[in-house]
């Protein structure tokens, strides 16, 4: 077995893993199990980047960074990655900003990170590239020399041929995309998108799960990330989140409460979130004093124009809500704009008898698996989740949603506050039994499993 090079724009802790997400364990333990090394972005911005590898090992695995320069925190990271293609492969083309300048300095950091790489690499190395701040990062690999396997993750969506080709880099990407090995998405949509793109615009032909253009061959496949299930509901069920739930439900009055919980980005439909939760309370006054939603939406990016305006937005949004229907013993909205614990988390999730998920488009949506692998089985609450998460898919017990339509989901959540217990603890089991199946360690193992056999198929071309 090859050792295993994780490669991602931001390294985890290695360390710690109270705070870190599923992927962070997942990719610890693939790594743990490999000795492997995890390179990436320290995390620092500096005045002039120096060409220095800071190298630490824990457990067996190096966790191997380089810091990046203000101008290229400015122009790769908050810029084309954040500025262009997150808006961009999530169907914001009003929010996508297409400036050269952006993309010179995210090809120039890709190729200088893939630099600072090479000397670290071994010949039996297994490369694992992920999201959309490393497209080219495969391609700059190969052009330095490497030759070893090359597998990619995409995170995010990929968008449909008439959204992408408006980038006007489009064909450099897919290019660059073509000299990985392995090229996985989150969903089956996602996978046939980027076909259809090789296929019609870049005049590829198929063979099976086999891409071919540019005289290069992938392997793209759909590999829908999971959660640690087992472990994110152990969490949940623990004495101590127990407890926490119990406090908080007490101090809502025991409550019906509804849960959002998602970093605070345009893609996740919090304004139209809030719309339909004041539809609710317009259209069923039975809510009044019944009901209680708790958004949870910590800042990111907060350097970034839209996600200061969309937090504006939140604020006066509930402010409006409240104002319009609060009683004297009854706030209906309460707004968190701050990160807390996982085990917090968890506890939350647990006490909330309505999960609501409403991105507008997203890659999975991790939310929405955390939310059911958190609920007591003996007396489940409902998850209501978007049609345009990716999870949606593989989460067709769930009460789905057009998270566009208020009034639908104002009429869906009313579902959900009366749906009777077998019936809440039929659709938790089947989600359940999903979310046990695909976990993020299956899900690793098969994209790794799948990357040590595909032949390579890119240095042949
Ligand atoms: P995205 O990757 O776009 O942020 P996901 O739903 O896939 O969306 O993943 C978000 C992750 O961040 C989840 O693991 C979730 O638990 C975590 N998270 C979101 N909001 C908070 C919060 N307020 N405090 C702690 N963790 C959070």
């Amino acid at each position: 077995m090859g050792r295993l090079v994780a490669v991602s724009n931001r390294v985890g802790s290695l360390r710690g893993v109270t705070r870190a997400g599923g992927l962070a364990v997942a990719l610890t333990e693939a790594l743990q199990a490999r000795r492997g090394l995890w390179f990436g972005w320290s995390g620092n911005v500096v005045e002039s980047a120096a060409e220095h590898v800071e190298q630490q090992t824990i457990n067996g695995v190096t966790r191997a960074t380089v810091d990046l320069t203000t101008r290229e925190h400015d122009d790769y990271y908050n810029g084309f990655a954040n500025a262009c293609l997150w808006p961009l492969f999530h169907y914001r083309l009003d929010l996508a900003s297409f400036d050269r300048r952006f993309y010179d300095r995210y090809q120039r950091v890709n190729r200088r990170f893939a630099q600072a790489l090479i000397p670290l690499l071994r010949d039996d190395d297994l490369i694992w590239v992920h999201d959309y701040h490393l497209l080219p990062f495969g391609e700059m690999l190969r052009e330095a020399g490497c030759q070893q396997k090359l597998g990619f993750f995409l995170h995010i969506p990929f968008p449909v041929r008439e959204i992408f080709t408006t980038l006007p880099m489009h064909e450099c990407l897919v290019r660059a995309l073509m000299a990985y090995d392995l090229v996985g998405f989150q969903t089956e949509a996602d996978r046939q998108c980027f076909e259809d793109y090789v296929l019609r615009e870049a005049g590829g032909t198929r063979d099976g799960d086999r891409l071919s253009a540019y005289g290069r061959t992938v392997v793209a496949r759909a590999f829908p990330i999971g959660i640690d299930t087992e472990q994110f509901a152990a969490m949940a069920g623990s004495e101590e989140a127990r407890r926490d739930a119990k406090r908080l439900k007490a101090a809502i009055f025991n409550r019906v409460q509804i849960i959002g919980v998602d970093r605070l980005d345009y893609t996740k439909g919090m304004p139209e979130r809030f719309n339909a939760y004041e539809k609710l309370l317009e259209n069923y006054p039975d809510t009044h004093g019944q009901v209680s939603f708790l958004q949870i939406a910590p800042t990111s990016r907060g350097e970034v124009a839209e996600y200061i305006h969309l937090r504006q937005e939140l604020e006066t949004m509930a402010g409006h809500i409240n104002g319009r229907f609060a009683q004297l013993d009854w706030t209906p909205l309460r707004y968190i704009n701050r990160a807390i614990t996982r085990r917090q988390l968890a506890g939350l999730y647990r006490m909330s008898r309505i999960g609501l998920v409403t991105p507008l488009r997203d890659g999975m949506n991790l939310v929405a698996k955390e939310y059911v692998a958190a609920q007591d089985p003996n007396d489940p609450g409902v998850l209501v989740l978007s049609r345009f998460a990716g999870a949606a898919r593989q989460m067709p017990a769930a009460l789905i949603v057009n998270p566009y339509d208020a009034a639908g989901v104002a009429d869906t959540l009313q579902r959900a506050r009366h749906m009777d217990l077998g019936e809440r603890r039929e659709r938790h089991q089947e989600l359940m039994q999903g979310l046990r199946e695909n976990d993020v360690g299956q899900w690793a193992n098969t994209f790794l499993g799948m990357l040590e056999r595909v032949e390579l198929d890119a240095l042949a071309a």
